[in-house]
């Protein structure tokens, strides 16, 4: 007889067993005690937030929230007919989710059995990896070329001889910060398999594919309400799918998944859109600014970004040390130890004064 009192872990699913958890960013208060300093003085350029943050019409519509008592609306009808409205788009092809994290994960658990292929274009966002291994898939990845294209010929053959289901670009990519051309996307499409395109960083630059949504149930589009809206958070994002789709997904969702505070903020921000997008200029002329002191410092290489982000080598073996420096001086960027990212940074773009003192402790650690 089965001991009533062992482990649930011998109940759980063994691929599941030696999880790695998905390597998240610390907040602010966790960073400024490593790097011994107060909180006020980090520089937090790690995890490609607004430092704007949301429209004052958030703070607003949260003080005034009278429905907190109430569980949110399953079917989502007032987020989907205002993202509706926002993207172009019937309300019957949106899904919003507790971030797009949560829209990624509800796609691979209607679509990953057992076993099943996913292909990653990598470097790229580690969520996708790591929701498909969690759901019991494999993903096969794909390297991006040189300077980090999607390598279309190479992904639609691996998908055909993995009989894959599906095909992950994020667009503009993360942490590359370059964006596929629609052309591609359109390539893609025709391997037949669920090809998400994730527009994480679009308010930033790139061309859109959310309008392919109507004339390819194949395609699933991913926005964010975490990056240009300042959301990050409250936790909302959204899909445009397929309507049979997007059914399916409102279907096997958890009833209430966005919070009615959530659901509060989302519909503030997309009534307020003309800030955000002006806040979101102020970051794209910032980005500028930051590429050009950068581009001006000895042994760094930029790539050229459609995102709020600045991806730059620096020199072979430098890149822990220059991290570790910059961390030391309490401005925290992000890095990606090992593999064809070893030497590489990713900086978020963050206000003039920031990058002022990003810039001053980059010149030092690259020094040190
Ligand atoms: N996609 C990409 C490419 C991202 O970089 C991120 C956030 N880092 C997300 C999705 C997740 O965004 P959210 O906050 O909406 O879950």
């Amino acid at each position: 007889m089965k001991d009533p009192r062992r482990s649930a872990l011998s109940l759980v699913r063994p691929h599941l067993l030696d999880l790695a958890p998905y390597e998240a960013v610390d907040p602010p208060e966790v960073l400024a005690a490593r790097a011994g300093i107060p909180e006020s003085a980090v520089v937090k350029l790690n995890a490609n937030e607004n430092p704007y943050g949301p429209s004052p019409k958030v703070a607003e519509a949260l003080a005034h929230l009278g429905r907190a008592h109430i569980y949110p609306d399953p079917r989502q009808t007032a987020m989907r007919e205002a993202v509706g409205a926002h993207v172009g788009l019937d309300p019957s092809h949106i899904v919003v989710g507790n971030g797009s994290d949560e829209v990624i994960d509800l796609l691979f658990r209607a679509v990953l059995g057992p076993g099943d292929a996913i292909i990653d274009s990598v470097p790229t966002f580690g969520m996708y990896s790591f929701v498909a291994h969690v759901c019991g898939g494999r993903t096969v990845a794909v390297e991006r070329e040189s300077s980090f294209g999607v390598d279309v010929e190479r992904v639609l053959s691996t998908a055909k001889s993995e009989g894959a289901k599906v095909l992950v670009i994020a667009s503009p990519n993360n942490p590359t910060g370059n964006a596929t051309p629609l052309a591609d996307v359109e390539r893609l499409l025709a391997a037949g398999c669920l090809v998400i395109v994730d527009e994480a960083y679009h308010e930033f630059g790139g061309a859109t594919a959310a309008e392919l949504v109507p004339v390819h149930p194949n395609l699933a589009v991913l926005r964010t309400m975490s990056k240009w809206a300042g959301l990050a958070g409250l936790r909302v994002g959204y899909g445009l799918m397929a309507p049979e789709l997007a059914d399916l997904l409102l279907r096997a969702k958890p009833p209430y998944n966005v919070s009615q505070a959530a659901e509060a903020a989302l519909l503030a921000s997309l009534a307020d859109a003309d800030t955000l997008h002006e806040r979101a200029g102020w970051l794209i002329d910032e980005r500028s600014r930051m590429a050009g002191f950068m581009s001006a410092m000895d042994g760094v290489t930029l790539w050229p970004s459609d995102a709020n982000f600045i991806l730059c080598q620096v020199g072979e073996g430098r890149g822990a040390a220059v991290y570790d420096s910059l961390a030391r001086q309490g401005v925290f960027v992000r890095y990606f130890r090992g593999g064809r990212l070893a030497d590489f940074l990713r900086i978020s773009v963050g206000r003039p004064e920031e990058t002022d003192r990003f810039i001053e402790a980059f010149t030092v650690a690259l020094r040190d």
